[in-house]
């Protein structure tokens, strides 16, 4: 499953973050997802719980928060939001849209004790 690996990067991601401020515990972990990646909130929430279990992350809340997604549209030659994969450029109705992005993954902080 996609997320099952994204999620096992989260984990490795704040460890080694945590590791680094000498904590024990990580207890809150904040993740932003593009809207225009292929990962599910709720599936990657679930997911890091699973990953968390036997490491420093475990019983730890995750939340999820989307980010806006951005392409560059070779129609009109404007940056314009995209609020999903497959939609046309809102300005001139082209598909013809590189993205640039809100397809990454960020972890926005964690708090740790
Ligand atoms: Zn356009």
């Amino acid at each position: 499953m996609h997320e099952l690996s994204l999620a096992e990067n989260v984990i490795r991601i704040v460890e080694s973050a945590a590791k680094q401020s000498r904590a024990q515990r990580v207890t809150r972990v904040r993740l932003a997802i593009g809207v225009l990646a292929h990962v599910d909130a709720d599936t990657l929430q679930f997911c890091c719980g699973l990953a968390a279990r036997q490491t420093m992350l475990e019983g730890a809340e995750f939340s999820v928060e989307r980010t806006q997604g951005q392409a560059h549209c070779n129609g009109c030659e404007q940056n314009v939001v995209l609020e999903r994969v497959g939609i046309p450029c809102p300005r001139c109705g082209s598909f013809d849209l590189q993205v640039i992005a809100g397809e990454e993954m960020q972890v926005l902080d964690i708090s740790i004790s």
